[in-house]
């Protein structure tokens, strides 16, 4: 088992700590975005502010300094936000929803056949599993695996979850059960349950929550809960979610002890586990966990100086103190404590840049949006969409992926988006996901939906192999020929997360309002809620869809469909008329009675398209990109008898997508031609004076879907190639 992973990578470089890059983001060179699916303001937003804020102040212990500086923040910064819905759109319960398309099936399919038993035999192997069992004094033995452990095994049974809900599997049923019985069993009297400090460090619980992560386990742990609860029935896991929410509930809190996590994550699981149960205190919890980043000192600081200096531990097959991690993550200027890391510098109603570890951001970011709309709270929504227009405008790869650095698993500056060393980590595209949905649901803006669709085309799907039992930790856009997805990493972070991610699709295809049913991305399926409908299409290859009521409406009902950002245009049919929906923040609308029968068809242009980025994104510079569709293009070296290196296209190339049925499992291709740059005699040059060279070719160039990519063996691959002028 080969390691590769940032957190190793971490490990790696503790030692070094104060050496290590500079992350902080320094200022932009240019205001202009480089992502170029933010949609233009409409001007049909609906103007409707949120919920008022309800009988729990959403800004606890604020001295009036901090509450004037925020107000001045928030007055700036409501000139420029979008409004969120008064009630926010609502994913359809994922038994409602068929997926039958060539794209999504087929991976769900082999996630439960495959992905879901190799992270099910891994965790076995690794002991994450057995950790509950010893805990539980059932078995013999000593804690196994990185602090977090229990979060996988968690993620494990939330994949397991949403794939009962779309097919009963008695083997995956009985193999859940087995192991909640053994998590219950593990749990404490007092609700309390964390393996690593059950079994490890039972006085440090809950005082190393900067890298203890076990509000991180906890917010896995209740995910996985709901999900069991919603997709079988069972209340086996979600009464020990509870338990343990009303232990974290009992603990922290004003008046309590202070505590905030280190990894973001209990913020999610607490709002799933409020809208599972209606217990108020858990949104409450959440709110508290949000407004406590920021202060000064940092509540780790103030941990940190608590921590016995000489105190060791095993990190990743390491002994070291635990300060030592500390100082890795937040003092790599050892002048001064700096938690950017952990999304810990500012007050999250006072943020504006997306910094530190990407996925602790993401998340962060996804429980800002998720809390925003429970309580409508203006002031979360407001720094979530300064923060979204941050990212989508200067921090964002093509892909949708997110985090160019290894070093700090995150964000570093302005366009700083390499290449070959991309970090790009999958977990990260699943959270661009995650929190692109959450910002749909607050606005039932269209460019949410955009951004959500690039990540789950794009980035996360790259992240596991056609045959669903090999995956990608980091995700390069170029690579010269090494690049391997591995059957498993020592922190196994991104495996799980794409078992979880992978049958609960049907949760960010639709959505519903009181009023409507909307669609948010084209997959061939069937919907038996809100508005009962089947979509026939072979999206992504093809824009042609078309959506079948099957079930009359009761009332007048809206349909909404999104245009995606990408299309060059979109014609609508309604029972074979041409027809001129109004558009509503990128949704065409439809509002009316409905008929068995009655059809929608609408057809998407999707032209091969170039791109290119920013000029403040170095690596891309005199590059374009080939994207069809929400789909980013890549070019194999199997696929392309010229060196990749050598390529280089004209500025309006002849190029066409045909879909292929027995490439890489079914999947448009795009064909053309490039010319090829001389292949020089440069010997030992490193430099030389510039000489005029004619271009040799045309060559025949193919190029396949970048989430497809590396399934055919290792080989040079490249998204972004040099373009002629
Ligand atoms: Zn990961």
């Amino acid at each position: 088992m080969k390691t590769r992973c940032g957190a190793a990578n971490l490990g790696r470089s503790l030692l070094k700590a104060g050496r290590g890059q500079n992350c902080r983001p320094q200022k932009a060179t240019s205001s202009e975005g480089a992502f170029s699916t933010m949609r233009g303001s409409s001007g049909t937003r609906s103007g409707r502010r949120g919920r008022p804020p309800q009988d729990w102040s959403p800004v606890p212990q604020c001295s009036l300094r901090r509450i004037l500086s925020l107000s001045v923040i928030l007055s700036a910064a409501a000139l420029a936000a979008d409004t969120p819905r008064q009630h926010p759109l609502t994913s359809l319960p994922v038994t409602s929803v068929r997926i039958d398309d060539k794209f999504w099936a087929p991976r769900i399919e082999i996630n439960r056949t495959h992905t879901l038993e190799t992270v099910h035999r891994k965790l076995i192997e690794t002991g994450a599993i057995q950790n509950f069992a010893i805990a539980a004094g059932r078995a013999p033995g000593k804690f196994r695996g990185p602090f977090w452990s229990d979060s996988d095994v968690y993620k494990w049974l939330e994949g397991n979850s949403w794939s009962l809900a779309e097919r009963r599997d008695a083997q995956l049923e009985a193999a859940s059960d087995e192991v909640i019985a053994s998590i219950a069993a593990a749990q404490m009297p007092d609700g309390y349950l964390d393996t690593y400090f059950q079994l490890v460090e039972p006085e440090l619980r809950w005082k190393y929550l900067a890298f203890g992560h076990e509000m991180f386990c906890a917010g896995h742990m209740y995910e996985a809960a709901t999900a069991h609860f919603e997709a079988t029935g069972k209340r086996t896991l979600l009464n020990v979610a509870i338990k343990h929410a009303d232990h974290v509930d009992a603990y922290f809190g004003p008046g309590k002890h202070d505590g905030q996590p280190g990894h973001e994550e209990i913020e999610l699981g607490l709002v799933k586990l409020y809208r599972a149960t209606g217990e108020k205190r858990y949104l409450k919890l959440a709110a508290y966990f949000l407004d406590q980043r920021g202060q000064k000192p940092s509540l780790f600081e103030r941990e940190y100086e608590k921590l016995d200096p000489a105190r060791t531990t095993e990190f990743l097959g390491r002994t070291i103190t635990f300060r030592t991690l500390q100082d890795a993550l937040f003092r790599k200027d050892p002048s001064r404590f700096d938690t950017q890391y952990s999304q810990d510098h500012l007050p999250v109603r006072q943020q504006d840049k997306v910094v530190g570890h990407a996925v602790r951001a993401m998340y962060l970011y996804s429980g800002m949006a998720d809390v925003a709309g429970e309580m409508g709270d203006t002031g979360l929504f407001e720094a979530a969409t300064r923060l979204y227009r941050d990212l989508t405008t200067k921090r964002i790869y093509v892909t949708g992926g997110i985090g160019p650095s290894v070093e700090n698993e995150g964000f570093t500056r302005d366009y700083d988006l390499p290449n070959e060393t991309a970090y790009q980590e999958t977990c990260a595209s699943i959270g661009v996901a995650m929190w692109a949905d959450r910002m749909l649901a607050l606005t039932g803006d269209a460019q949410y939906a955009d951004t959500m669709e690039t990540a789950l085309y794009n980035g996360f799907p790259a992240g596991v192999s056609l045959d669903g039992d090999t995956f990608f930790y980091d995700n390069p856009l170029y690579s010269a020929g090494k690049a391997t997805r591995k059957t498993w990493f020592t922190v196994p972070c991104c495996p799980t997360n794409v078992a979880r991610i992978m049958p609960s699709i049907g949760k960010y295809i639709y959505s519903q309002s009181d009023d409507a049913l909307w669609v948010n991305l084209y997959v061939q399926s069937k919907v038996t809620a809100g508005l009962p409908l089947a979509v026939s299409t072979d999206y992504p290859w093809s824009g042609a869809v078309t959506l079948k009521i099957s079930q009359p409406s009761t009332r007048e009902y809206g349909l909404r469909l999104r245009i995606p950002g990408w299309a060059g245009g979109a014609d609508f049919r309604l029972n074979n008329q041409p027809v001129h929906p109004p558009i509503d923040k990128g949704y065409a609308v439809f509002h009316r009675s409905w008929a068995t029968g009655d059809v929608i068809q609408l057809n998407l242009s999707m032209p091969v398209e170039l791109l290119e980025a920013n000029p403040g994104v170095i690596d891309d510079r005199g590059r374009v990109a080939l994207r069809r569709g929400p789909v980013i293009y890549a070019l194999e070296q199997t696929d392309n008898r010229a060196d990749l290196d050598r390529l280089v296209l004209a500025r309006s190339p002849k190029l066409e997508a045909h879909y292929e049925p027995r490439v890489l499992k079914g999947v448009a291709v795009i064909t053309g031609q490039a010319m090829l740059k001389p292949a020089g005699s440069w010997h030992d040059q490193l430099y030389r004076t510039t000489r005029a060279e004619a271009l040799e070719g045309p060559v025949n160039i193919r190029a396949v879907p970048y989430c497809t990519w590396a399934n055919r063996g290792s080989g040079k691959m490249a998204v972004w190639i040099e373009s002629s002028k």
